[in-house]
C-alpha cells in the first residue's frame, strides 16, 4: 500500500488565540513554498489541522522536507481506503502483516466523522481487531501503550488509516513574526543565527556584503549556497548583495589600522538598516558572538551598535563555537562555511583590531570621509535575488559566469 496523505498537527500557534488563522495560513503557504519541487502535491489546512495530499509523490521525500519546516508539531502519513467494512479489514490486516514482529502489541482506535457509516467506533474497534486476529493469530492486544496504535478515521470522503507520529521541527511558521534582515557573511555564526531567527517566526532577507574584485564569485556563491541551505525551514528568502567595494578602500585609505574593522562594521550597520527600513523589516539579526574574536567585545559591539537604535537580534552571542557548530552541522551549513573563500572582512581586516574602540575617536576618522555618499551609493547598488529551495544545479552555474563577466 502506499501513502496518499500527510496530516500535520500544528505547534505552538494553537496558542495564539485570534491570530489562529493568520498563522495556520502563513504555515501553509509556507509548506507549498518548501515542496514546490513536487508539483503533484496538495495542500489544505482547516483549523485544527493541515493535509497533504501526495497524489502519487514519493512519500520519504516529502516527509523529509516536512521535518524541516517551522510550525509543525508532529505529522501522521496515512492511507486512503474506500468507506467499507471488506476493504478495510483487508487493509487493516495488510498493514499489520506488513509490520508484524514476535511480540508485537498493538490497538485499533477508531474515530467515525461521518455518522452514517454503519458501525460506531466501538464496533469498528471490535470488528477490525478480529480482522487482524484472524491474519495474525499470535499477535496481543495492548490498550495502553501498545507498541502499534493503528488509527482508522471514518470521514465523508473516504476512510483513513495511520499509526505513525513524526516528530516535527517544532517553532513557529517563518513569517509570523514580522521581517529582519540577517546581515550573513559566508562564516559559520550568521546561517545559525539566521536559523534561529527562523525558528521563532522571523521571516528573514539575507544582506551580503560584497568587495568585487577583492572578494572572488566563489565567496558570493557561497553566501547564496547558505541562504538556500535557510529556504528549507520556510521557504524563499531574497538575497541582497551590496557592493562594498568602494567603502572599503576609503576607509582603508583615511583610517587607521586599527580601526578599519570598527569602522567597516558600522558602515554594514548603516547599511544594513537603511535597506530594513526601504523594505519593511523590523530588527536586524547577525552572527555576532561574545568574545570569539578579538572584535567581538562589549565595548566593540556598543561602538559599532551606535550608528542604529533599531533592535539587533544577536541569536548566537551567548554560545560556544562548538555549540554553534553543533548547529551548523545539524542544518547542514557547516561545510559550505568552511569551504577557503575569504569574505571582505578577512581580506580588509588588520591582524589586530581595537578591542576597546573609542566612540570619540571613531567619529573623528568617520568626519574624514563622504559616510552619507557612501552609505546612499552602496544602497542604490543593491542586487535583489530570490532564492528558492529547489535551485538547480544549472541556474547556479549560470549565475556564476554571470557573475565572472
Ligand atoms: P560569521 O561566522 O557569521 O562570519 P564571525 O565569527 O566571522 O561571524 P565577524 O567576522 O566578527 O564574526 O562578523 C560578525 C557578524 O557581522 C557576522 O556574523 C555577520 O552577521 C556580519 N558580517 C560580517 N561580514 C559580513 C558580510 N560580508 N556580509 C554580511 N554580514 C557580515
Ligand atoms: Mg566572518
Amino acid at each position: 500500500m502506499q501513502y496518499s496523505e500527510i496530516m500535520v498537527r500544528y505547534g505552538e500557534l494553537s496558542t495564539k488565540g485570534k491570530n489562529r488563522m493568520r498563522f495556520i495560513n502563513q504555515l501553509k503557504r509556507n509548506i507549498k513554498h518548501v515542496l514546490s519541487a513536487y508539483p503533484d502535491v496538495k495542500v489544505t489546512a482547516d483549523r485544527d489541522r493541515a493535509h497533504i495530499y501526495l497524489n502519487g509523490t514519493d512519500y520519504l521525500a516529502v516527509a523529509e522536507s516536512l521535518k524541516q519546516i517551522f510550525g509543525i508539531q508532529a505529522f501522521s502519513p496515512s492511507y486512503k481506503v474506500e468507506k467499507s467494512v471488506p476493504v478495510l479489514e483487508k487493509a487493516v490486516q495488510d498493514i499489520m502483516t506488513d509490520l508484524y514482529q514476535d511480540g508485537l502489541t498493538f490497538k485499533i482506535s477508531s474515530k467515525r466523522s461521518d455518522h452514517h457509516f454503519e458501525l460506531d467506533s466501538r464496533e469498528l474497534n471490535q470488528v477490525l481487531g478480529s480482522a487482524v486476529f484472524e491474519a495474525l493469530p499470535q499477535i496481543q492486544a495492548q490498550m495502553k501503550n501498545p507498541d502499534v496504535n493503528l488509527k482508522v478515521e471514518i470521514r465523508e470522503e473516504a476512510a483513513y488509516l495511520s499509526y505513525e507520529n513524526i516528530k516535527g521541527a517544532g517553532g513557529l511558521p517563518v513569517g509570523t513574526a514580522g521581517k529582519g534582515m540577517l546581515m550573513l557573511s559566508g562564516g559559520i555564526d550568521s546561517p545559525v543565527a539566521g536559523y534561529l531567527a527562523l525558528k521563532r517566526g522571523v521571516d528573514i532577507e539575507a544582506v551580503h556584503f560584497a568587495s568585487p574584485p577583492y572578494t572572488s564569485p566563489g565567496a558570493l556563491k557561497k553566501a547564496q549556497d547558505l541562504t538556500r541551505k535557510l529556504t528549507k525551514f520556510g521557504g524563499n528568502i531574497q538575497f541582497i548583495e551590496v557592493p562594498f567595494t568602494e567603502i572599503q578602500e576609503e576607509i582603508k585609505a583615511k583610517a587607521p589600522e586599527a580601526y578599519l574593522m570598527t569602522l567597516t562594521r558600522r558602515f554594514m550597520m548603516r547599511i544594513t538598516d537603511r535597506i530594513r527600513e526601504e523594505r519593511g523589516g523590523l530588527v536586524i539579526i547577525n552572527g555576532e558572538s561574545l568574545g570569539q574574536v578579538a572584535s567581538q567585545t562589549l565595548e566593540s559591539m556598543q561602538a559599532i551598535n551606535a550608528v542604529t537604535t533599531t533592535p539587533v537580534i544577536r541569536p548566537v552571542v551567548t554560545m560556544d563555537k562548538l555549540e554553534i557548530i553543533d548547529i551548523a552541522e545539524k542544518i547542514d551549513t557547516f561545510n559550505i562555511s568552511i569551504q577557503p573563500f575569504e569574505d571582505c572582512c578577512t581580506i580588509f581586516a588588520p591582524d589586530r583590531p581595537k578591542t576597546n574602540p573609542k566612540i570619540k575617536n571613531v567619529e573623528q576618522y568617520e568626519a574624514r570621509l563622504d559616510v552619507e555618499g557612501l552609505v546612499a551609493r552602496a544602497v542604490a547598488g543593491i542586487k535583489v535575488t530570490e532564492i528558492s529551495p529547489q535551485m538547480h544545479e544549472t541556474d547556479e552555474v549560470e549565475h556564476l559566469i554571470e557573475n565572472l563577466l
